[in-house]
């Protein structure tokens, strides 16, 4: 008998937009655009985001309405049915339920793992908690620790431990560098060259 099988997909870059950058193009607050590329301490980075969201009076509420007008990709939602037809779908990212939430609802209400902010009774975001460091790579271990076989997909560093725990791992909208740092991996850019590469891996 073939062993039962989870999918875990990242979030940003494999089913919507990255969201703080999509976020500062939708408010036209550039230095939102910052990333992990540009500052490599993500608590100096996070600590920053929130100090201009204080300095431009954005509460959550704010925030999320702006999101709530982010679209998920083309093709992610039915890319995203037609999987969750055919095994069961785990989206692990490095986002926030707040932040994640009016895309959660676009694509139906899937199952994501995240982090969570620190929110206070105005609605003005004082803090962020990472409910656990390198959480894709646990989630992942946990499940095969439950005797699933995972396949794994995302576009970035922060995916290559998912993707090498995992029983197989694929990326996906990956930059050539990424990609070629880790040869192992497969790499597509359409959903349904994923999906059909998954598929192979249900059977
Ligand atoms: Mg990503």
């Amino acid at each position: 008998m073939s062993q039962q099988t989870i999918v875990t997909l990242d979030l940003e870059g494999v089913l919507v937009p990255e969201i703080w950058i999509a976020f500062a193009e939708k408010t036209g607050i550039p230095e939102l655009r910052r990333t992990t590329r540009d500052e490599p301490d993500y608590d100096v980075l996070m600590k920053g985001r929130l100090k201009i969201l204080d300095e431009h009076g954005l509460k959550l509420p704010d925030i999320q309405d702006v999101i709530a007008t982010l679209s998920p990709m083309e093709g992610a939602k039915a890319f995203l049915d037609e999987l969750r037809s055919l095994t069961q779908v785990i989206i692990l990212s490095d986002t926030f339920e707040e932040f994640a939430q009016p895309l959660m609802r676009q694509l139906g209400w899937p199952t994501i793992f995240c982090h969570k902010l620190d929110v206070d009774s105005t609605g003005r975001i004082v803090n962020y908690t990472l409910r656990q460091s390198n959480q894709k790579q646990h989630a992942v271990n946990a499940f095969r620790g439950l005797n699933y076989k995972v396949i794994a997909a995302g576009d970035s560093y922060n995916d290559t431990h998912m993707l090498i725990a995992a029983n197989k791992g694929f990326f996906f909208h990956a930059p050539e560098s990424i990609k070629s740092e880790f040869p192992q991996f497969t790499g597509f850019d359409q959903y349904a060259d994923l999906l059909a590469a998954v598929k192979t891996e249900l059977i």
